[in-house]
C-alpha cells in the first residue's frame, strides 16, 4: 500500500514536488493544484491513511505546529489561514495518506463548500 501511495512516493523523493520543509517526522510541499495563493500540504513521513487511523495523537500536533510555522514564514500568519484535513468521501479526500492543507493569502468563505 505505502509502496504505491502518492505521498509516500513524494516523501521518498520518487516523485518531484516543491518541498518547502522537511523534519524528522514530516514533509511539507506545495499543492499541485493550489486553491489559494498559499496552498501547502503537510504530511507525516509515516503512511497513515486518514485522521481516523492516527494512533499517536502527537502526530497531529506535529503537523499542526509545522503548518503554523510555515504560515509565519509565508507571511499569512497575521492575515489568517485555514488548516483542513479532508476525511473520507463526503469531505472529498482523494489521497489516502494523511495530510494537513495550509491555505491562505486570500479571504475564505464559511461554511466551506
Ligand atoms: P485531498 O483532496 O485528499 O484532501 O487533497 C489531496 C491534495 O493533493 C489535492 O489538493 C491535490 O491537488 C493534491 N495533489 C494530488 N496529486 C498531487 C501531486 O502529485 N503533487 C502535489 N504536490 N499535490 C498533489
Ligand atoms: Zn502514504
Amino acid at each position: 500500500m505505502a509502496d504505491a501511495c502518492l505521498f509516500c512516493r513524494i516523501v521518498r523523493k520518487e516523485i518531484p514536488a516543491k518541498i518547502v520543509a522537511e523534519t524528522n517526522d514530516c514533509v511539507a510541499f506545495r499543492d499541485i493544484n493550489p486553491q489559494a495563493p498559499v496552498h501547502i500540504l503537510v504530511v507525516p513521513r509515516e503512511h497513515v491513511p486518514s485522521v481516523g487511523d492516527v494512533t499517536d495523537p502527537a502526530l497531529v500536533g506535529t503537523l499542526t505546529r509545522l503548518a503554523a510555522d510555515l504560515a509565519q514564514r509565508e507571511g499569512i500568519a497575521e492575515s489568517g489561514y485555514r488548516l483542513v484535513m479532508n476525511t473520507n468521501a463526503d469531505a472529498g479526500q482523494t489521497v489516502f495518506h494523511l495530510h494537513l492543507h495550509l491555505l491562505g493569502g486570500r479571504e475564505m468563505g464559511w461554511p466551506p463548500g
